[in-house]
């Protein structure tokens, strides 16, 4: 784990009404760190982000992001403290411009901020600088996953939390969110990586969390001699 953490969670509880599921999750992010969560279906890998992303409040438990604690339940404070969660398709409003669509990521800034902001975007993003003044719902579906990312890069995140980018996407695609996600810790930027293709989780991420029933039930990382195994084990 890090020695000093940007994101450091601990004693998390959350569920749905009733419904538990979370329990008892603790999770350090380092400054820079590409952190991988896996674990098979319904294990409460989605669940964690949005408790993450205040996106939904914990029962018990603490969030402390670069030193102070984070209210439970609360997205826009939880956003404006640099914690972006991009979710497949989330606010990707087809008959917008591609350009209005990623900007609406922005849309705290100044308006000048904005745009270097967006240029800045668009680098990391060549395809849809080309197709900026389309509307969104022309996109692919691998170009409307880049879109949901730069919508989220556009608030220059501290920590990224991205969750199953590679969905759907061709192989190809799945390598640049790979790049990416290399690009993004090599510039200081943390991300918690949230997929099923493990292989490629643990050989982008410096450590990936194992998560099980509501559980984080170890770690590992592709220095860990028996990481195959322990990647496979959590899901059987
Ligand atoms: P997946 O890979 O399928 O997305 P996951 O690890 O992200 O799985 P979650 O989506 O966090 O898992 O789901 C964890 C548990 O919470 C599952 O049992 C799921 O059925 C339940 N759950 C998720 N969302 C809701 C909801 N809105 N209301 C009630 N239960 C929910």
């Amino acid at each position: 784990a890090p020695a000093d953490p940007v994101l450091s969670a601990s004693g998390i509880a959350a569920g749905y009404g009733k419904i538990a599921v979370l329990e008892d999750v603790a999770l350090d992010i380092g400054t820079g760190e590409a952190v991988g969560l896996v674990g098979p279906n319904g294990a409460g890998k989605t669940t964690l982000l949005n408790v993450l992303s205040g996106l939904l409040p914990r029962s018990a438990g603490e969030v402390r992001f670069e030193g102070a604690g984070l209210p439970s339940g609360a997205p826009r404070a939880t956003g404006r403290a640099g914690i972006v969660q991009v979710v497949e398709g989330h606010r990707v409003f087809s008959k917008l411009s591609v350009r209005d669509n990623i900007e609406l990521g922005g849309y705290e800034m100044q308006a000048a901020a904005r745009r270097a902001r967006l240029d800045d975007v668009l680098q990391t993003f060549p395809e849809l600088r080309d197709r900026l003044a389309e509307k969104a719902g022309a996109l692919s579906g691998g170009q409307r996953q880049m879109l949901c990312i730069a919508q989220g890069l556009m608030r220059a995140p501290k920590l990224i939390m991205l969750d199953e980018p590679s969905a759907g996407l061709a192989p190809i695609l799945v390598d640049r969110v790979v790049k990416l996600v290399e690009d993004l810790s090599t510039r200081g930027v943390s991300v918690l990586f949230v997929d099923q293709l493990v292989d490629r989780v643990a050989a982008t991420c410096d450590r990936v969390y194992l998560m099980r029933q509501g559980r984080i039930i170890g770690q590992t990382s592709a220095a860990d001699p028996g990481f195959k195994s322990r990647l496979e084990d959590v899901f059987f």
